[in-house]
C-alpha cells in the first residue's frame, strides 16, 4: 500500500512534466473519476469527467504533496490523485490495470494503473483538504512533536490524518521503534523530549524511506516493501535487530503494531 514516501515519489515523477500542455486525456475506466474524498467506485462523477475531459489542452502545473494526496491542476482545473491501495504512475502508460491516460505536449505519456480500484482521482477546485492535518514531512520537528494528543495509544495518534497527514502503520512502527516508545504508550502521557524524539524519528524515517525509492523507474512493488531495511514493521517473533529480543505484535484500534519489548518503553 502506497505510503507518503512513494506519494512523494509519484510527485515529484508528475512533476517531470510541470509547464507542459496535457494534449491527451484518456480516460480509460470512467469510474476512476470520483466525487473528493469518495473511495468506493460507486461514487463515480458524471460532471467531473466532463469536467476532466474539457480540461484537455490545459498547462500541467507543479503537482502538490498533502500526507498521501496530490493536488494536481491541467489549466484552470483542479484535481485531487488518491492513490488508494495499488494505485501507480507508470511512463507509458499501456498497462493491463491502466484506468487513466495523460499525453504530454514535449511526447511523453502516463498511464494511473490501479489493479484494486480504491485509487481515484476528483475533479475540484477545493485549494485544502479540511479532513487532513498538517503535512508530517513539511511540519517542522518541534510543531509536529505537538500534534499527537489525547487518551489514546501513541500509534493511533500517529495513524489520525486528520492529527498530522501522511503516517501509516508502516512507518508509524518504524518510527516509534527509532524513538523508543511503546506503541500503546497514551499519546498525552509523552513527555516534552519524548514528543521530539518522535517527531525526529518521523521525519528521519519519511525521509530515509523517500532517498530509498528508486527516482527512475517503477516507483515501488505494490504488495511489498521495496528495499525498505525495516526494523519491527510485520517481523512478529524475529530477533530486534538491536538488541535480539524477540519481537511483540499488539493490536491498537483495530491495526497491528510490531515493537521490541525491550527497546520501546
Ligand atoms: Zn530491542
Amino acid at each position: 500500500m502506497p505510503e507518503l514516501p512513494e506519494v512523494e515519489a509519484t510527485r515529484r515523477l508528475l512533476a517531470r512534466w510541470t509547464g507542459q500542455r496535457v494534449v491527451g486525456i484518456d480516460v480509460v475506466e470512467p469510474t476512476t473519476v470520483r466525487r473528493p474524498g469518495a473511495t468506493s467506485p460507486g461514487a463515480f462523477d458524471a460532471v467531473g469527467l466532463e469536467r476532466l475531459r474539457r480540461a484537455e489542452g490545459g498547462v500541467w502545473a507543479a503537482p502538490v504533496r498533502h500526507g498521501k494526496r496530490i493536488a494536481a491542476r491541467i489549466g484552470g482545473t483542479g484535481l485531487w490523485i488518491h492513490l488508494g491501495m495499488t494505485g501507480r504512475f507508470v511512463p507509458g502508460g499501456a498497462g493491463r490495470f491502466t484506468r487513466l491516460r495523460l499525453s504530454f505536449s514535449g511526447g511523453d505519456t502516463v498511464g494511473f494503473e490501479d489493479a484494486r480500484r480504491f485509487g481515484h482521482v476528483a475533479v475540484t477546485e477545493a485549494a485544502v483538504d479540511r479532513d487532513l492535518g498538517p503535512d508530517a514531512l513539511a511540519t517542522d520537528d518541534v510543531t509536529l512533536s505537538g500534534l499527537w494528543r489525547g487518551r489514546r495509544p501513541i500509534h493511533a495518534a500517529l495513524l489520525d490524518q486528520r492529527a498530522s497527514a501522511g503516517v501509516g502503520n508502516l512507518h508509524a512502527a518504524e518510527a516509534l521503534h527509532r524513538a523508543g516508545l511503546a506503541p500503546a504508550r497514551i499519546a498525552d502521557s509523552l513527555s516534552a523530549v519524548e514528543r521530539l524524539d518522535l517527531a525526529r524519528a518521523v521525519h528521519a524515517q519519511l525521509q530515509g524511506a523517500i532517498d530509498a525509492i528508486d527516482p527512475a523507474g517503477i516507483l515501488w512493488v505494490a504488495d511489498g516493501e521495496g528495499d525498505l531495511d525495516l526494523l519491527v514493521y510485520d517481523r512478529e517473533g524475529e530477533p530486534c535487530r538491536r538488541c535480539g529480543a524477540a519481537l511483540e505484535r499488539v493490536v491498537l484500534g483495530g491495526r497491528s503494531a510490531c515493537f521490541c519489548p525491550h527497546c520501546q518503553r
